[in-house]
């Protein structure tokens, strides 16, 4: 006889880093910005009245879309907004990947795909790193039923060169290619494919408030494609939850992208800190690899990466360990401010 128990989904989740629930931790763990949002976030905070809260939240996400749309010179009817772009990529796999053809990522990338795709049956190839750690172009020029790119990829933090996307994106024309912008904006200038989407209608690009808007807590994400693209996403939402986005995700939201001189401003502060700690880091005997993010990914030459974590979790500093094939013996190291990757450093040189 067959139970209910015989019919329960069962995944294995995506496990996110974690979060300590004590004061006084340095927290390099999930990525987050040391700096707080811009004011103006704060200043709309306390603006907001109970009222707004009352009432269902604008299904449209109507306000944030336009600011979005308008900062990127790109059409309202281009961006699709949700919580967090962990939402948007989610939908985005609902959407567009439903061929028996498999979807191909890196292997060692975002481990939110993996998930996504087990969970929605959708059939997926991880595609290795070559022994740097970077993608080739050239291993994606096969059949498939989608491709995703992070770019700058994650944990390895490393960039992928923008002609070398164009060649994944032109050899396949027949696909959709997802690229994951969460990190873009600690990257060089014109490293972004956002301008690709004028030229290829097969590109979406997504993007995140959490990282360097520092509103990892708001949860706001939003993709970026041609007008048809945005609609089929739009369908998938509305026949699954119309309500993603709360009231105080689209106005909170809205204001922040506002203050552009703030943001330029902790963005840059980010990535000296990020160039000025990688030689640090150097120093001590790390092999870290070319970041253009805000963490770094880093093993040591003779301490093995578990040891260091350990040690680190115990003076109550909080990196990334990932016990997966190829990168476990890798730290990923958020960067926080000066002051916090040098008590890193310190305690790392009671250590090494
Ligand atoms: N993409 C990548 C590559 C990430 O590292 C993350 C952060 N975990 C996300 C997407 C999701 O970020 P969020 O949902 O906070 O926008």
């Amino acid at each position: 006889m067959s139970s209910w128990k015989d019919y329960i989904r069962k995944v294995v989740p995506y496990t996110p880093g974690e979060q300590p629930k004590t004061d006084g931790i340095i927290k390099l763990n999930t990525n987050e910005n040391p700096y707080p949002p811009s004011p103006l976030v704060g200043l709309k905070m306390k603006e907001m009245s109970d009222s707004g809260l009352r009432k269902y939240p604008d299904a449209t996400s109507e306000k944030l879309i336009r600011r979005l749309a308008d900062y990127h010179n790109v059409g309202y009817d281009q961006v699709f907004a949700g919580v967090g772009s962990d939402d948007v990529l989610g939908m985005i796999f609902m959407t567009f990947f439903n061929s028996d053809k498999k979807v191909l990522f890196p292997d060692i990338s975002y481990s939110f795909y993996p998930v996504w795709a087990e969970l929605l049956n959708i059939p997926y190839e991880q595609i290795p790193l070559d022994s740097d750690y970077r993608i080739n172009e050239k291993d994606y020029n096969i059949p498939n039923g989608g491709i995703v790119i992070a770019n700058p990829n994650a944990p390895t933090g490393i960039l992928l060169e923008k002609d070398k996307i164009i060649n994944i994106i032109e050899n396949n024309q027949d696909s959709i290619v997802v690229i994951d912008e969460a990190y873009i904006d600690f990257a060089p200038e014109g490293s972004s494919c956002l301008d690709l989407i004028d030229k290829y209608e097969n590109v979406i690009v997504v993007r995140t408030f959490s990282k360097s808007r520092s509103l990892a807590g708001l949860r706001v994400g939003y993709a970026i494609s041609r007008p048809e693209n945005i609609k089929y996403i739009n369908d998938v939402k509305y026949s699954y939850n119309s309500y993603t986005l709360n009231t105080c995700s689209i106005e909170v939201g809205s204001v922040s992208i506002d203050d552009e001189a703030y943001f330029r401003n902790t963005v840059n502060k980010i990535v000296s800190t990020r160039e000025a700690y990688t030689e640090r880091l150097k120093e001590l005997g790390f092999n870290v690899l070319p970041s253009s993010t805000n963490f770094v990914f880093a093993s040591h030459k003779s301490v093995k990466a578990i040891e260091i974590f350990n040690y680190l979790k115990s003076k109550n500093i909080f990196v990334r360990y990932f016990n997966v094939p190829k990168i476990d013996n890798f730290l990923r190291i958020t960067i926080g401010t000066d002051e916090e990757m040098e008590k890193l450093c310190n305690a790392l040189t009671e250590i090494l």
